[in-house]
């Protein structure tokens, strides 16, 4: 499963472009996607790409001339919506490119811009509707023109459409799944509507690679895909962190240390679980799962590992024991 997310630069301004991706990859970004409005942009690729090491896919609407000039330039692949290039022909002459090139091709339905002869048959983008605009651009892709270097996107904005529409799919054909609901919203509505779909669709195995779509900046979309995918458990990077809620038992400020935590654990790729626990009595038994954890007291502060206390240290040393207390950690386990 890979982690995908777009950028919201202009594509034609490659020095702010390149900076958003490279940010993009540190978090964990596997796969990126621009926007080519036009060839200025379309050409911007040939500088864009030699800099960066994640691969590119151009995402293109309506001109079939600007996925040609995007793959000339090096993209990886492209994303086409079959149903805003007009013709089978001009389809046609992007397949022939990303053949040469063995780029990919993203066939992407969209429930906004759905095929005018599906609309009326189905009245409304149904799922079924996207289902059926996926499956006649494989077969003319795939079945006429024998490319099958393609991936297939239904999106939605709605989670139920999204789901059914992925789900018919995956009982219909094989062809690999890239998974998002499109414009899902701000980063709190947004992260409860992709996590619920995407979660549901990668718990029955559908998928291959995903995209949360945020109104927030792309950086949120690459942490919030991997909370995601550590959540459903099917991949992990970086530490998972435990956090208990507080109560009126916390005698610390947990959220300000959790924030500190969170902050500094960015650095850690290995999957390793951490806790953070608002009072000593009961924060290590709570978190005993954790492979390292801090419980902070009245002036006091607990390291525990799996719940078992490994330090007593003053409150103002529990932030610097903890880090070393989690390198010594990962320097004995070598394999995470
Ligand atoms: Fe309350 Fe302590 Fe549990 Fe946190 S760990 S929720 S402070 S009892």
């Amino acid at each position: 499963m890979v982690v995908q997310s777009m950028t919201n630069t202009d594509t034609r301004d490659v020095p702010a472009t390149v900076a958003q991706i490279r940010e993009l990859e540190e978090e964990g970004c596997e796969v990126i996607r621009v926007a080519v409005p036009d060839e200025k942009a379309a050409e911007a690729l040939k500088e864009i790409i030699p800099q960066i090491q994640v691969p590119l896919i151009a995402d293109i609407h309506f001109d079939w001339r600007l996925a040609v000039t995007a793959l000339k330039a090096g993209a990886h692949g492209v994303r086409i919506n079959p149903g805003n290039i007009k013709g089978r022909e001009n389809v046609k002459k992007i397949i022939e490119e990303a053949r040469r090139r063995e780029a990919c091709v993203r066939i992407g339905v969209n429930a906004g811009s759905l095929e005018k002869d599906l609309l009326k048959k189905y009245g409304w983008p149904r799922p079924e509707a996207l289902v059926e605009s996926a499956l006649r651009w494989l077969d003319y892709i795939v079945g006429d023109l024998g490319f099958e270097n393609v991936k297939v996107s239904l999106k939605s904005s709605d989670l139920w459409h999204t789901v059914s529409a992925y789900r018919e799919f995956s009982e219909r054909s094989d062809f690999p799944l890239h998974l998002g609901v499109t414009e899902a919203g701000g980063l709190i509505p947004g992260t409860v509507k992709s996590a619920l779909a995407l979660g549901i669709l990668l718990s029955e195995g559908i998928g291959d690679t995903l995209r949360v779509s945020l109104t927030a900046h792309p950086r949120e979309e690459v942490r919030v895909a991997w909370e995601i995918l550590k959540a459903v458990g099917v991949r992990r990077r970086g530490p998972e962190i435990v956090a208990c809620p507080t109560c009126g038992r916390c005698e610390i400020n947990l959220m300000e240390l959790y924030e500190e935590v969170e902050r500094r654990a960015k650095k850690i790729t290995a999957p390793i679980k951490i806790a953070v626990m608002g009072c000593v009595v009961n924060g290590p038994g709570e978190a005993r799962e954790a492979d390292v954890g801090l419980a902070g007291g009245k002036g006091v502060g607990l390291i525990f590992r799996k719940g078992k206390i490994v330090r007593k240290v003053p409150e103002d040393q529990l932030l610097s024991a903890f880090f070393e207390e989690i390198d010594k950690f990962l320097a004995e386990r070598p394999d995470l």
